[in-house]
């Protein structure tokens, strides 16, 4: 089969009317569901999916051109503007726009999506490289930094747009751009050529999920290749070593995720999809391992990974200080990527349980309710009152102040747009017997099991406001199916039509009639959790969850003469509902000011009378004017 004729067989025609989807293995134990298949209604994630569309793609779009990075694929070479990968905005702006085509048809989004390709692919050079940074007149010469130049970076997030195209519009000029740009990384970093990989992973899954689009199996091989060469030392030693590319151990020895944590977890999606592909049971073995360690010992209580600023990178076990988080709001999106992939594999519900703390606690936290300003790095601990950046200029990535409109490195806001226009994609899956509902929030569902047989599902609930979650069957066979709910990791005392269920899957097989509703009931009520002994730098502390929500301590919400650092936290009264907000009981306790500041063991006892302080959801946070703000909370010395 021709790439044509695989780009227009009836298996591409399928996605294309399912809506396309973001990563269509050919194998594992749960297929995705396509963009179409289910529609989100009023609610938590819808309004953040329109918000999206209405006012986070106009403003990327401004800024796309404000800084110069749409215009530098016609601009002469001196006239280029921006960092050397500032390319790979355009391109997830592409694909993002490809996902909300895909999800609504918009003849908006399309007639956008048109003109930007137009304006990309007349940098593309007859040999199918695409790149405004490098190999022209007065420009480094082509490959010549795999270490620093993302130009393989590049092109993997080119080709996801093409990806998202073909799956979405069809056939069109991106996707032809793509291929020849694939074909051109294939001729250069195929056998025989140059035998290196890049210093940022994200070539990888974009060419594995290229195999699965075109059928051609150059793709596939070409990522293998990449994951195999990985490790072995290739990439020049750096200040930060060669684990920030994931470059000291091999893939499949590394024990966990490690190094910087984009370029991590973009990496292990791809050693994910070229394990499903070829039927490597060793690799996806390999990095379901990893990723159970960095879990378990390399994730912050928000989901969130990344925990050193100076390269951007995992720390080493338990090294999780919520001052120092960086928990890069990219980093969320790769992990939700990485989890989604283990999902569709292997069928585990403690992805989908990890995939909804980072949805709520890092992927709502970063953008403004407006749509238009962004964290980039997302800390659990704000000592003092950010400065609101202006809104006219790019601000230097990171610092953890209030959100920013645009970063010099700006991959955060595109890589929001692109997650949050594919969303519905991580609602639910099929499998040859039924349907598997993995996230909750009010929407419809359409499905056809790969029998034939159709299923209709209407989900209707406030959650995470409450744990209410009713789903009515509204189209079914007449024949028995099952239908598998998550009751996630942290809910003890589950309920389904009024009986107690355990966590994890729970499947109901039986055959269902259109009309009937079933009632899952989860309890979201506040909880006070503590952290692995071993998390030395929150020891003693305790933090609030509610539901898959976790809570922060906001200085605007304490008395002014308190500083927020007084507050001890009284685990001894229950945390207590109220709107929106959960109170908790604190005591001050007021600190002599010392000229050193240590101490006898026996600290200053709590002083202050008992007061109730409102928590709110840490996704809530500096949306009311700079604040101080805190995650964990020290205790009370009487508990
Ligand atoms: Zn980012």
């Amino acid at each position: 089969m021709t790439i044509e004729e695989a780009l227009t067989s009836a298996a591409s025609r399928t996605w294309i009317e399912r809506g396309g989807t973001p990563a269509a293995p050919g194998t594992g134990r749960l297929r995705p569901l396509g963009l179409r298949e289910v529609t989100l209604r009023d609610g938590f994630w819808r309004q953040r999916q329109q918000t999206n569309r209405h006012r986070s793609f106009a403003h990327i779009e401004h800024w796309l051109e404000k800084a110069g990075w749409l215009k530098n694929f016609s601009a002469p070479p001196e006239e280029r503007r921006g960092r050397e990968f500032s390319d790979t905005e355009v391109y997830k702006f592409l694909e993002a726009m490809a996902w909300e085509y895909g999800r609504t048809g918009d003849p908006g989004v399309k007639q956008r999506h048109q003109a930007i390709v137009a304006r990309v692919v007349v940098a593309q050079q007859p040999d199918g490289y695409l790149n405004t940074n490098f190999g022209r007149p007065g420009q480094q010469p082509r490959y010549s930094d795999l270490e620093w130049g993302h130009e393989l970076y590049s092109f993997g997030h080119l080709i996801q747009a093409g990806v998202a195209a073909a799956r979405t519009f069809g056939e069109n000029d991106l996707v032809a751009a793509v291929i020849r740009a694939a074909d051109h990384v294939c001729d250069v970093f195929g056998p025989g050529g140059i035998a290196s990989v890049c210093g940022h992973a994200e070539i990888e899954p974009a060419l594995a999920e290229l195999y699965r689009v075109t059928g051609n199996r150059r793709y596939l091989e070409q990522a293998k290749l990449f994951i195999e060469r990985r490790g072995h030392r290739t990439l020049a030693d750096i200040e930060f070593g060669r684990s920030y590319f994931q470059d000291d151990v091999p893939l499949r020895e590394a024990e966990s995720l490690r190094g910087h944590a984009v370029r991590a977890v973009y990496l292990a999606s791809g050693a994910v999809d070229v394990a499903v592909e070829t039927g490597d049971a060793d690799l996806l073995a390999a990095v379901a391992r990893q990723w159970r360690h960095a879990v378990a010992r390399r994730t912050y209580l928000t989901g969130g990974v990344g925990s050193r600023h100076q390269d951007e990178a995992f720390g080493e076990d338990f090294f999780l200080p919520p001052d120092r988080a960086y928990s890069e709001t990219c980093a969320g999106v790769g992990s939700i990527m990485l989890a989604w992939r283990l999902l569709l594999a292997q069928g585990d519900p403690r992805y989908a349980d990890l995939i909804e703390r980072v949805l709520f606690n890092v992927i709502a936290t970063s953008p403004a309710d407006d749509g238009t300003r962004f964290f980039y790095a997302n800390t659990l601990h704000q000592r003092v009152l950010g400065t609101e950046p202006s809104t006219d200029t790019q601000v230097p990535r990171a610092t953890s102040t209030l959100r920013a409109s645009w970063f010099e490195v700006s991959c955060c806001p595109t890589n929001l747009a692109r997650t949050f226009a594919s969303l519905a994609a991580y609602v639910a899956t099929t499998d040859d017997v039924g349907v598997q509902i993995h996230q909750y929030t009010a929407c419809g569902i359409d499905t056809t099991l790969p029998d034939g047989r159709t299923i209709g599902l209407e989900i209707d609930t406030d959650y995470p406001v409450s744990g209410r979650i009713s789903i009515r069957i509204t189209r079914s066979p007449d024949t028995p199916w099952t239908l598998s709910l998550r009751v996630p990791d942290w809910a003890t005392g589950a309920t389904l039509d009024g009986l107690a269920i355990t966590r994890g899957l729970v499947q109901t097989r039986r055959r269902f009639t259109a009309g009937e509703t079933l009632m899952l009931e989860l309890p979201v009520r506040p909880r006070f959790v503590a952290a692995d002994e071993r998390i030395d730098a929150v020891r003693g502390q305790a933090a609030l969850v509610r539901g898959p929500v976790v809570y922060c301590l906001e200085s605007v919400d304490i008395p002014r003469d308190v500083p927020l650092e007084d507050l001890r936290l009284d685990p001894r009264t229950e945390p207590a509902d109220r709107d929106g907000h959960v109170l908790a009981a604190f005591r001050a306790t007021r600190p002599a000011a010392p000229d050193w500041p240590y101490q006898p063991l026996t600290g200053p006892p709590e002083t202050g009378p008992p007061m109730r302080i409102p928590l709110r959801p840490y996704h809530r946070w500096a949306r009311r004017g700079p604040s101080t703000m805190r995650v964990w909370m020290p205790l009370t010395s009487e508990r």
